[in-house]
């Protein structure tokens, strides 16, 4: 089966922050576990190039909007393997094969009769590059994601016909409730349909940094028409020379952040059903990562609000997976939530340290000094067997819906009963205690296997780390059966293991 899960794609005149990093881990994570399940994956992420700001920077900066682009969007691709980001391709909206799709894709929507020519006056925010509705302006006519003026721009456009899709939207969500996850967002998406959709912008006449309009070349799209189709023209040309359309679309998982909700929940579907495209699945509209200032307001986490708390900085010290591991710890995927570097140390410590570091190596150094280096081949203890039974199908059934965080909770809980299994029973205890041997066997070889299958359900979180501890305990197999407690075999000789999450420097 084939699985296809998107991140937004970043625009390019901004600097790569958490927020970017958030966004494409947690597809990641959603990538990786799919892959465990067998299906053949294809995860796409990129960089949005076109628009107004990315044509103000570069005159400001006295270079062509292409060289601007070409240098930012290579931080952005840069960013991937540093985040370990498994994405199987990276686009660009400057691709030439994107351009040509995007013109061949939009020259259908205008032959299907959705697109006329109009004068549109309003409201408009540069740095969204979007025209703000009466609801989006905040006081004194400033963008409330940006806190800066907006613009009052009157010119002529092409318009798209949005306003004859309400039905359509309506009887969609009605008819699909996980259309968009999680509820909060699938609601805050239907009552804007419900409020009445109104026609907008598909193109730009004062701009020329963009996918030129084949029926009118004076003018380029909107950008977020443009960036927006990346995800369906990207399968046109990614494997070199195959178009593998037919093969990954529709997409399963689209995954972006609330603030890009009306594109893609509202104009998005009804572009694609103009186009006669199928629609996505699913999006999941994932919440803002906050930071407490000093008065303990908390702000968006963003580069143009100065309060950015740099996950490179973190990567350097605590390494990529305890960043990765944080954001969906501490934060419930799909809500805001507050970060901090105390929280993030709280949690370094106490459980990536102790709780999960700490057992992998106390259970090696155990199984080495009390049974030569090899895990005991006796069965294991029934009883932890039965707080394990059904956790893979649990955390599948989780990660299905993009429940991330609950997904980790699940498994943290197991790591929990593992440490509490390991003070129950005391096996420093029994190997004074001739008598006890088989017990410190059969405690050794369950300790051993739930690292283990506890550790096949983290890979997904922490490629880098429990790549390290599987190879340890002589057991790479990473497929999703390989996680049933009792999967693993006893008998066979573990390794060395490097301190997993030592204390920085
Ligand atoms: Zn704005």
């Amino acid at each position: 089966m084939a699985f296809y899960i998107t991140t937004p794609i970043y625009y390019v005149n901004a600097a790569p922050h958490l927020g970017h990093a958030y966004t494409a881990i947690a597809a990641d994570v959603m990538a990786r576990h799919q892959r465990q399940r067998g299906e053949d994956v294809f995860f796409l992420t990129g960089t949005d190039e076109h628009g107004e700001p990315v044509a103000l920077a570069a005159e400001r900066e006295g270079v062509s909007p292409q060289e601007l682009a070409d240098r930012n969007a290579e931080r952005f691709r840069a960013l991937m393997p540093q985040l370990d980001v498994s994405n199987d391709y990276f686009i660009r909206t400057t691709d030439e094969g994107h351009k040509v799709r995007v013109q061949e894709i939009l020259q259908r929507v205008h032959d299907n009769g959705h697109v006329y020519k109009g004068m549109y006056e309003g409201w408009y925010c540069p740095r969204c590059a979007d025209f703000k509705t009466d609801a989006e302006i905040g006081p004194d006519n400033t963008c409330p994601i940006h806190r800066i003026p907006l613009d009052r721009e009157r010119e002529e456009n092409w318009f798209f016909r949005l306003s004859t899709f309400q039905e359509q939207l309506e009887q969609l969500y009605d008819g699909q409730s996980d259309f968009v996850l999680p509820k909060v967002r699938f609601n805050e998406a239907r009552s804007f349909i419900a409020g009445g959709l109104q026609d907008v912008s598909l193109s730009r006449a004062k701009l020329n940094w963009g996918v030129p309009v084949p029926w009118d070349p004076e003018h380029v799209f909107y950008v977020w028409f443009d960036a927006l189709l990346n995800y369906y023209t990207a399968l046109s040309f990614a494997h070199d020379g195959t178009d593998e359309t037919d093969k990954f679309w529709p997409a399963d998982f689209h995954v972006i952040g609330k603030d890009i909700l009306k594109f893609h929940a509202v104009f998005w579907p009804a572009m694609l059903l103009a186009a006669d495209i199928p629609l996505p699945e699913h999006l999941f509209i994932h919440g803002f990562l906050l930071m407490k200032d000093a008065s303990g307001e908390e702000h968006k986490m963003s580069k143009s609000l100065g309060n950015v708390l740099d996950p490179f900085e973190v990567m350097d010290q605590f390494g990529t997976d305890a960043l990765r591991y944080y954001c969906f710890r501490e934060v419930s995927f799909g809500l805001d939530g507050s970060v901090s570097t105390t929280t993030f140390g709280e949690r370094y410590t106490s459980e990536l340290a102790n709780e999960y570091g700490n057992l992998a190596s106390r259970t090696l150094n155990m199984i080495g000094r009390y049974c030569d280096g090899k895990v005991p081949d006796v069965a294991v203890e029934p009883q932890l067997a039965a707080d394990f039974d059904g956790l893979p199908a649990e955390v599948a059934a989780l990660l299905d819906r993009a429940e991330i965080t609950q997904a980790l909770d699940r498994i943290w809980a197991r790591v929990r009963r593992l440490n509490r299994y390991v003070e129950e029973k005391a096996p420093w205890k029994l190997a004074k205690d001739p008598d006890a041997a088989a017990e410190l066997q059969t405690t050794l070889r369950s300790l051993a296997e739930g690292l283990r299958a506890l550790t096949v359900l983290l890979s997904p979180y922490m490629p880098e780390s429990t790549g390290k501890l599987l190879a340890a305990l002589g057991d790479e197999r990473l497929e999703l059966s390989a996680a049933e407690f009792g999967d693993g075999s006893g008998g066979g000789s573990i390794g060395e293991l490097p301190p997993l999450f030592p204390k920085p420097q």
